[in-house]
């Protein structure tokens, strides 16, 4: 008997393609006598991992012809510090898109300082009034990692309306806006969480689920509806396992899927994508 396996749905190749997009958008930008798209980032504090997304993000600017530059403030700093330097940012019109790295030192409330981004600067797509617009279906950023999983099912050209989606995790980054989009996509949108009973009912009547927890391999291809396309955004550290490992069970559930996104490979390289993408358009004066 022939063993069925699912096809990949390969972040690298689509965001690479979707980059290399972008740089070609931004070099007849710059041939037509305009300015490059400017992102700046907010760093504060000394967290290592925020220090290597921020790394990771000018670098992608760089090869995109983007234009970065950090500003970083002591994890001492107050909140009238961080929202100053966020208003300053709003107010340069050299800069295209803000992006405040989170997490934020723990004494600074994350929000008030999130939404001091304007939103025709908010690239990233978190602040309160971006995540509104989604909601009200008026002109706002999407949020990267959303959107990127969205990008990836177009670009595959797998179906969005009609079908049932199926999101595990409700995290404002991550959960409730891919939902959203979904939705907006007319398909029908279930919302699972830590405190839904039974998520394999639910699971079983998915056309498209969308893993978004923080645990490693929780959803086993036993759970997955033959022919379902899985996407799988976790990110997770198993102790004596290389890499890391998704919310999905790759190797049982490649079996049961159409389609699947690989843990790495997958969803993560989108969200870089995504981020030079929204900063071009914001750098031209529009949102899509
Ligand atoms: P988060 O804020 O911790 O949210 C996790 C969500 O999963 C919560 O809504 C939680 O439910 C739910 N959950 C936790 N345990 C569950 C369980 N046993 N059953 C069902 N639901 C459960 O995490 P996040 O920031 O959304 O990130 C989720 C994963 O995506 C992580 O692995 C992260 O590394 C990854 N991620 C990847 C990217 C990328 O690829 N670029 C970007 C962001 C995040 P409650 O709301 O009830 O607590």
């Amino acid at each position: 008997m022939t063993e069925v396996r699912g096809q990949l749905l390969d972040g690298t190749i689509t965001a690479r393609a979707l980059r290399n997009e972008v740089a070609r958008e931004v070099a007849e930008l710059v041939k037509s006598g305009k300015n490059p798209p400017h992102l700046a980032a907010v760093l504060i504090g000394d967290d290592p991992a925020s220090h290597t997304y921020v790394g990771m993000k000018q670098k992608a600017c760089a090869q995109a012809g983007i234009v970065s530059s950090i500003h970083t403030l002591p994890s001492s700093c107050t909140q009238a510090n961080a929202e100053n330097l966020v208003k300053s940012l709003n107010l340069d019109p050299s800069i295209s898109g803000i992006l405040v790295q989170h997490p934020l030192p723990s004494h600074l409330h994350e929000t008030s300082v999130l939404d001091m981004v304007s939103p025709e600067k908010d690239v990233d797509g978190i602040c309160r009034a971006s995540l509104g617009g989604l909601i009200n279906g008026e002109p706002a950023f999407p949020s990267c990692t959303p959107a990127g999983i969205i990008e990836l099912l177009d670009r595959y050209s797998l179906p969005i309306e009609g079908k049932h989606a199926v999101v595990i995790g409700r995290s404002i980054i991550l959960g409730k806006p891919v939902a959203v989009m979904l939705l907006n996509r007319n398909a029908t949108v279930t919302i699972c969480h830590s405190r839904t009973p039974d998520i394999a009912k639910h699971l079983l009547n998915a056309d498209i689920v969308v893993a978004a927890v923080g645990k490693a391999e929780m959803i086993k291809g036993s759970m997955i509806k033959p022919g379902a396309v899985v996407i799988d955004a976790g990110y997770n550290k198993v102790e004596g396992r290389k890499g890391d490992v998704g919310d999905v069970e790759f190797e049982t559930a490649v079996k049961v899927a159409s389609y699947i996104t690989p843990v790495p490979g997958g969803v993560g390289p989108m969200t870089i994508a995504i981020l030079l993408r929204n900063t071009l358009r914001a750098s031209q004066g529009r949102f899509s």
